[in-house]
């Protein structure tokens, strides 16, 4: 998108009167995301810029909210927190030809911006980033074909030529939130990359292949460690790291089934343990999955056998008061 054309986009979303300066490829104003993510509701310094791209995509960060991503992501924001689609809709037509004309997905990096959680809303992606990567067609770290499927996973490149193996996040009616890679590399970084402004802290990895009724749902941290469990046939979810939000908790609360917290047998998941039992643990029954004497450290899910898993989820201890942090 062209200096021009930003110009214009800056004061159709912020007013005609709106201060805008120049920052080399910058356009930078005060941050429209501002009323929503900012602790204080206003950006009075323009924190906020758009880089000018000749005929590329152009991409948005915030140095306040750390929101970034394409044009069309930040109107796809707006829309999403002000409930008026009309900006949105206005340009629609023109960024997605030039989102998909061979251009970089978008992909956001949220870095943990302040939201006003009465505001918080989910909006599904639309189907046009159902198929994005091809389907995984082999066996890969243990986890089987047939398992691969029901999850969805998918084999993709990100921007940077990082080969990822992609994992959707879906609700619980298999609606598409975004997408989480691991990267097949072990030595690339990030190891895990977020896309399509996948809202990590607000969901749950695996809503969509829980059954309809389970026992109990099982709560694992790790992409693979979700798989495995999966694959071991239990009922899981992923928090997708080690401290499961008020926004996540939610979802288990309302699923209303007791939990069996499966993290992994280190530090962050020992401490990540308590944080999740004391958000569950007075709206449900909270097991918690202890691991034998002899389990080397470091040791999750993912490096266990099905039916290690099952013996430990089915000897998983009940936690009966809120543990200590
Ligand atoms: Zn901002």
């Amino acid at each position: 998108m062209d200096r021009d054309s930003i110009m214009q986009l800056i004061k159709e979303i912020n007013g005609a009167s709106a201060e805008i300066q120049h920052n080399q490829d910058w356009v930078n104003s005060s941050c429209p995301l501002a009323p929503w993510l900012h602790e204080s509701g206003h950006d009075r310094q323009p924190s906020f810029g758009i880089k000018a791209e000749e005929n590329e995509v152009s991409r948005f960060f915030c140095f306040t909210c750390k929101s970034s991503g394409s044009v069309l992501d930040l109107l796809k924001l707006i829309a999403d927190y002000s409930e008026d689609r009309s900006l949105l809709e206005q340009y629609e037509p023109t960024l997605t030809n030039e989102e998909f004309a061979g251009g970089p997905l978008p992909e956001w990096n949220y870095t943990k911006p302040v939201r006003r959680s009465d505001r918080i809303r989910l909006v599904p992606l639309g189907e046009e980033y159902e198929d994005l990567y091809d389907p995984l067609d082999f066996e890969y770290r243990g986890v089987s074909l047939a398992t691969a499927q029901r999850i969805g996973l998918g084999v993709g490149g990100d921007s940077r030529g990082v080969s990822r193996i992609v994992f959707p996040v879906k609700g619980l009616n298999g609606e598409l939130y975004g997408h989480t890679g691991r990267a097949t590399d072990p030595d690339a970084t990030p190891r895990i990359r977020d896309f399509h402004g996948l809202r990590k802290e607000l969901l749950l990895l695996g809503l969509h292949t829980l059954p309809k009724d389970p026992p109990y749902v099982v709560l694992v941290e790790g992409l693979f460690a979700y798989a495995k469990v999966l694959q071991a046939g239990e009922p899981v979810v992923a928090s997708m790291h080690a401290n499961l939000t008020q926004h996540q908790a939610q979802w288990l609360i309302r699923i209303n089934r007791p939990v069996v917290i499966f993290y992994d047998h280190d530090k962050a998941g020992r401490s990540g343990t308590k944080i999740a039992a004391n958000r569950l643990i007075n709206h449900v029954p909270v097991r918690r999955v202890v691991y034998p004497k002899d389990t080397p450290p470091k040791t999750d899910p993912d490096d266990l056998d099905p039916r290690m898993i099952r013996n430990l989820i089915r000897r998983a201890k009940l936690i009966c008061t809120p543990p200590q942090i």
